[in-house]
């Protein structure tokens, strides 16, 4: 992918109900990326199978968070779904401004308060882009959420009755991608890089002046 070195990365907000294939498309695109990052959110919620402390999240224990909270090292956090969620500032700033991209997989909740926070610093307003992840249906979300059969029937079933109000916020965010399949979602997700990467605002020195 064409690269311009001297910018700022892009702080790239995505949000969107569990299922619709989030997390499956950043890691690919994560892989496949070297000057994309993922923000390594905290949270209070039980590892799943194969999931990584330090990669996939900080697991950390309620006491933990609040102590993170007490010493204000989020830059937002939520309760989603029952659990803790934060995202360090320390996963993001100084990142972007040494170029690097940072995906950050926050709920409306946080995307909301980084829009707050964007009001009070001007430098992370022009990184930060907000994008929604979308399934193609409510229908199609519960097949795969239920078919993934990483949840509870409990927890499954929470996280289909807040996917209505989640869908809902889709008009708060500036991308849409409605993602059919992983193919089709991790292409657009690719454009979608591309054209924030050549975001004017973003670039201090295009290579050409060289
Ligand atoms: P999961 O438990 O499936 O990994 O994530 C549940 C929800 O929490 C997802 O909607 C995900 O986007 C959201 N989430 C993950 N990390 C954060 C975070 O740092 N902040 C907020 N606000 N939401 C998060």
């Amino acid at each position: 992918m064409t690269q311009t070195t001297d910018r700022l990365g892009a702080i790239i907000v995505l949000s969107g109900p569990s299922g619709a294939g989030k997390s499956t498309v950043c890691n690919i695109l994560i892989s496949e990326d070297n000057n994309l990052e993922f923000s390594v959110s905290c949270t209070t919620r039980e590892p799943r199978d194969g999931e990584v402390n330090g990669i996939n999240y900080h697991f950390i224990s309620k006491d933990e968070f609040k102590a993170k909270i007490e010493s204000d090292e989020f830059i937002e956090w939520a309760e989603v779904h029952g659990n803790y969620y934060g995202t360090l500032k320390s996963e993001i700033l100084g990142k972007a401004q040494q170029g690097k991209d940072i995906l950050l997989d926050i709920d409306i909740q946080g995307a909301r308060l980084i829009k707050e926070a964007c009001k009070n610093d001007v430098e992370l307003k022009k990184c930060v882009e907000y994008v929604f992840f979308a399934p193609p249906s409510f229908e199609e979300l519960e097949q795969r959420l239920l078919g993934r059969g990483t949840e509870s029937e409990e927890s499954a079933q929470r996280r289909l009755q807040n996917a209505k109000g989640e869908l809902e916020a889709w008009s708060e965010y500036e991308h849409l991608i409605v993602c059919h399949n992983k193919e089709q979602g991790l292409a657009n997700m690719k454009g979608l890089l591309y054209t924030m990467r050549n975001k004017t605002k973003r670039i201090n020195k295009p290579d050409f002046y060289a």
